[in-house]
């Protein structure tokens, strides 16, 4: 039992109150909490503030004291568990508006109140699941994720990692500044929260940690070749089993083999430099964001950053202060929508109204996924009869637009030469929006740091050269270009049946089926694969976790059916990817008036996920095996 601290009215300041008056429910039983003059009136310009008086608030921290201190004084949970109905009010309550019915059963299961959700499968529990081998590539979020879900159900595999330690993005990004940009309490397992974050936004180190204790606690290192490639996989017809040639960190080649192979890679973690001219010459130092040199001191340095995406917004901040001079090329602005807490400590009594009192930490989480995912994404749908600005894609868009405008040029008052060039002149979702706490324009706004927009034409052994013929010197060259995000799988030769190549397949322009499956390429699952990006709403986790609870629900379907193998059905691919290509034009990173990593050569939007995340939940439920053709292992002659 924990005692109450004396200050508890105190320490639930920190509290978010829809949250915790919701939480009450549980421990007291009592739905009257969820008072009409205690619901929240969010300001979409700070959704921190609820627009309930403060008064009201004084009323609603002193309640929920008094509540809280009988639980902890050792009263039982009232109601654990609450009826639908009930649930539904609550979900209104903490939303500040009715939630729509079609997400009820969704959120239910995002909540995961009885500790089990659709995507936590505890087991497959069949034992010819368990005789099949899994070759899972990458221990990252997603890598370590599947090795949690085929441990617990006793599915033997191996996980092969390029880096020598797990973490995937988190362990190769290390550039100052590296933060998650969605609120840890949302970005982290559904199953595993950390009540401790250090931050609303944690820093990298942080975020490496996590998912280095996630490896420790499952047990996962000995399931993991570090420092070892894949480099071709080639499917066995005869046998029904992928080859996989790796290549170990003594450079000698070993060949494995599974009968289901899961990869589990990203889609960040290929940089790409620009193809510009004289990109070779230059005599100094330069290097990427995600191969940060840090034994490259740039104190006192003449420093030229190329790209203004979400790295350079997070590491230019942090590097102005120490370089003499710094010079941003910047090709487009970022959209930047307010976040006052960006770089904000967890505050105390966030952190112990979370271990303390049962079920905040659930309705909190619940509060940051609905603000930040489907409550969020009709501010970027398009609208057919929009014909307002070209800088827009409806009305609701354009509204949101206004407001992250405003809030951009407030913050130039003083300096009206940069105006125009950080208000984005692309609608606003057209490309990942960044969080901002004031930290970027305060470092373009340095005296020491110079905003260059002119097109660069060349690079040359002391320089950065601009289409108006400034030649901007530079000691030191950074490159926040972003990723080859649209090669999906480059380093990979994946031969499948009659030999055929995935990439060969793809022609440059990769799909998969519900960003998982590719028909000719039997018992191939993607992670985090074509068309399962998402730009402005939520966490890539829940992507991936139920992306891993399709492909536990596959091996079920294969152990219970006893075929040997599943592709998903040609024309069940290609309705997928047609009505995919549809659904993306209708929202603003669609729009054929933004350029983005989301699109490809082609300019096809070969990254997002065209929908809300409730129909990623249901679509992935389980396989349905129509859509599969499922090959049954030939009886022997
Ligand atoms: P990015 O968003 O693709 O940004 C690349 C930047 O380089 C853009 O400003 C781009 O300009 C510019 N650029 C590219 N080629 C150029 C050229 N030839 N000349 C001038 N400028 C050029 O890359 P990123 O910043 O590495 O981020 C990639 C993704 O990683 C993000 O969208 C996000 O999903 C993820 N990420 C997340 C976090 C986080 O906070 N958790 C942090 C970093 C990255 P244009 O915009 O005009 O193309």
């Amino acid at each position: 039992m924990t005692d109450a601290p004396a200050d508890l009215e105190t320490v639930l300041k920190d509290a978010h109150l829809p949250a915790l008056m919701t939480a009450l429910v549980h421990m007291t039983g009592d739905t009257s909490w969820l008072k009409a003059e205690w619901t929240p009136a969010y300001n979409p310009a700070d959704r921190n503030d609820l627009g309930i008086p403060e008064a009201e608030q004084v009323r609603m921290r002193a309640a929920a004291a008094d509540a809280i201190r009988a639980h902890l004084a050792g009263k039982p949970l009232q109601m654990p568990t609450p009826d639908v109905a009930t649930l539904r009010r609550q979900m209104d309550f903490v939303a500040g508006a009715p939630i729509p019915e079609q997400y009820v059963d969704f959120l239910v299961d995002e909540l995961a109140l009885k500790g089990q959700s659709t995507k936590d499968p505890k087991s497959v529990h069949l034992e010819s699941a368990r005789k099949r081998k899994v070759l899972v590539i990458g221990a990252g979020m997603s890598g370590l994720l599947t090795g949690i879900r085929l441990s617990e159900a006793g599915v033997e595999f191996e996980i092969v990692e390029k880096n020598p330690d797990v973490g995937g993005t988190w362990f190769e990004n290390s550039y100052p500044g590296c933060r998650v940009d969605n609120s840890n309490h949302m970005y982290s397992y559904s199953f595993e929260p950390n009540h401790a974050w250090p931050q609303h936004f944690s820093p990298q180190p942080v975020l490496l940690k996590y998912f280095q204790g996630i490896a420790d606690k499952y047990d996962l290192r000995q399931k993991i070749r570090f420092s070892t490639m894949v480099e071709e996989l080639a499917w066995d017809e005869a046998r029904a089993v992928w080859r996989a040639t790796l290549q170990g960190p003594d450079g000698k080649t070993e060949t494995l083999e599974a009968n289901v192979v899961v990869t589990a890679v990203g889609q960040l973690n290929r940089p790409r430099y620009p193809d510009i001219e004289g990109r070779d010459s230059f005599a100094g130092p330069a290097f990427h964001s995600a191969e940060w040199r840090h034994d490259v001191d740039l104190k006192g340095k003449r420093v030229a950053v190329i790209g203004t995406g979400a790295s350079a917004y997070q590491f230019v901040p942090e590097i102005a202060p120490d370089v003499a001079q710094m010079t941003v090329f910047q090709r487009s602005p970022p959209w930047a929508l307010p976040a006052p807490r960006y770089h904000d400590d967890v505050e105390e009594g966030t952190k112990w109204t979370l271990e303390h009192v049962p079920y905040y930490d659930k309705w909190y989480r619940f509060w940051l996924f609905w603000m930040t995912t489907e409550g969020f994404l009709p501010m970027v749908k398009a609208d057919p009869t929009w014909n307002g600005s070209p800088n827009a894609v409806g009305p609701e868009n354009a509204g949101l637009r206004e407001m992250a405008a405003a809030a951009l040029a407030a913050q130039v008052a003083d300096r009206p030469d940069l105006l125009d060039k950080v208000i984005p002149q692309y609608p606003i979702g057209g490309k990942r929006a960044v969080l901002d706490n004031g930290v970027w324009l305060g470092a373009l706004k340095r005296d020491n740091v110079s905003l260059v927009t002119d097109k660069i034409v060349r690079i040359t052994p002391t320089g950065v050269v601009t289409a108006d013929g400034t030649e901007h010197p530079a000691d030191v060259l950074l490159y926040g270009t972003g990723f080859q995000a649209s090669n999906f799988l480059s380093f990979l030769k994946i031969k499948g049946r009659g030999g055929r190549e995935l990439h060969d397949v793809w022609g440059g322009d990769a799909r998969a089926y519900l960003g998982m499956t590719h028909p000719g390429f039997p018992n191939l699952f993607t992670i985090y694969g074509p068309n399962t990006n998402i730009v402005v709403n939520g966490s890539i986790i829940f992507f991936s976790e139920c992306a891993v609870r399709y492909i536990m629900g596959a091996l079920r379907l294969l152990a219970e059916t006893g075929e040997r193998s599943m592709e998903p059905k040609q024309a069940v691919y290609d309705d997928f990817n047609r009505r995919v290509d549809e659904a993306n034009g209708g929202w603003a990173w669609g729009s054929p008036n933004v350029s983005s990593w989301y699109k490809n050569q082609f300019g096809r939007v070969s990254q997002n996920w065209p929908y809300g995340l409730i129909d990623y939940w249901r679509a992935t439920l389980a396989p349905n095996p129509d859509d599969f053709v499922l090959e049954r292992a030939k009886a022997p002659a």
